[in-house]
């Protein structure tokens, strides 16, 4: 099977069905290193509803996107990685625990064969699915949180435990993650307790809130993530509200002060040597986009470069020391 992308130098990137990066669609998982999947659920959001539409539309303008990556050495991502679209796993609209197990499943198939899932959202809660599919395999990893929330709230309306706003507590709470090699960066807006912010610290998690993120710089804190994570398997997860409303609009909860489009495309290229064994973008919502699907267009960069970071780790891995860049 052919896995690399349709070249838009021959053929107009407005032709064919609009797959990942134009990426060919997964018949099979055997030989494939990593793979893209949609988990299309909005039942976990207690805002405006609509990352179900999140997978296809960061698809619709990953079509931009060409296959080397500049910041990397100019590493060609898929010389380095075979990489598919695996479509979407299936949901059940407005039931949250079911489409938890079900979205589970999906990434499973993926884990499970040895295949990276990179994760299109949905919602954040969606996360929680993909964990516990990915430290099924690898036992608690690493995580690396980019987001304007904590997440780690303990139950929304009346005790339900699972949400877009819950999951980084259940994470733990469930053995998912290793809080010692997990760093939340972005931490922004107002609170609903003074004690927003440290009930993350108190389950162990290291935070960066976004004005300590401007302090330390964006080359300070890439090295911070690198090594809280270390060397073992981790996980990244991107909530676009990590971004200025300005920059991404299209998003469940914004939240005014965040870095531009640029700062966080610098800070994501700027994180080097972590092991990722998945990675989820989320909580786009094309219907609160712009109309030049801006959120869209940067969901789908900052997935891309979360692969290249997977290409460029894999590449160091495989060639000699003197090799290396
Ligand atoms: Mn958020
Ligand atoms: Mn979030």
């Amino acid at each position: 099977m052919s896995v690399l992308p349709v070249d838009s130098l021959s053929t107009p990137r407005f032709v064919g069905l609009p797959s990942f990066m134009r990426l060919p669609l997964a018949t099979s998982l055997a030989g494939l290193d990593a793979a893209i999947i949609g988990l299309p659920s909005d039942s976990g959001a207690p805002y405006r509803t609509g990352a179900r539409f999140g997978p296809n539309a960061l698809r619709a303008m990953s079509v931009m996107l060409r296959p080397i990556n500049p910041s990397r050495g100019n590493i060609n991502v898929f010389e380095v990685l075979k990489v598919a679209d695996a479509g979407d796993a299936n949901v059940v609209p407005g039931y949250e625990i079911e489409s938890l197990a079900l979205m589970e499943r999906s990434v499973a198939t993926l884990v499970d064969a040895g295949v990276i899932p990179c994760a299109i959202g949905g919602d954040h809660s969606v996360s929680l699915a993909a964990l516990r599919a990915v430290a099924h395999r690898h036992g608690p990893v690493g995580l690396i949180h980019f987001d304007s929330h904590t997440d780690t709230w303990d139950s929304y309306f009346d005790g339900k435990r699972y949400s877009a706003g819950t999951m980084f507590r259940r994470a733990v709470e469930e053995g998912l993650i290793d809080p010692s090699r997990s760093i939340q960066i972005g931490l922004r807006g107002s609170l609903f307790q003074p004690t927003d912010v440290s009930q993350s610290e108190d389950l162990g998690y290291r935070v960066i809130t976004c004005d300590e993120m401007f302090d330390l710089g964006l080359r300070e804190v890439a090295r911070l993530v690198a090594e809280r994570a270390g060397r073992g398997p981790s996980y990244a997860s991107f909530d676009l509200d990590f971004v200025d409303p300005a920059f991404a609009p299209g998003v469940q909860t914004p939240e005014c002060g965040g870095p531009s489009a640029r700062e966080a495309l610098a800070l994501v290229r700027m994180i080097r040597g972590v092991t990722l064994v998945g990675f989820d973008v989320v909580e786009l919502n094309p219907l609160y986009d712009g109309p030049g699907q801006i959120t869209a267009l940067l969901g789908a960069t900052i997935l891309a470069e979360f692969l290249a970071l997977i290409a460029e780790t894999r590449l160091q891995a495989t060639t000699s020391p003197q090799n290396k860049p």
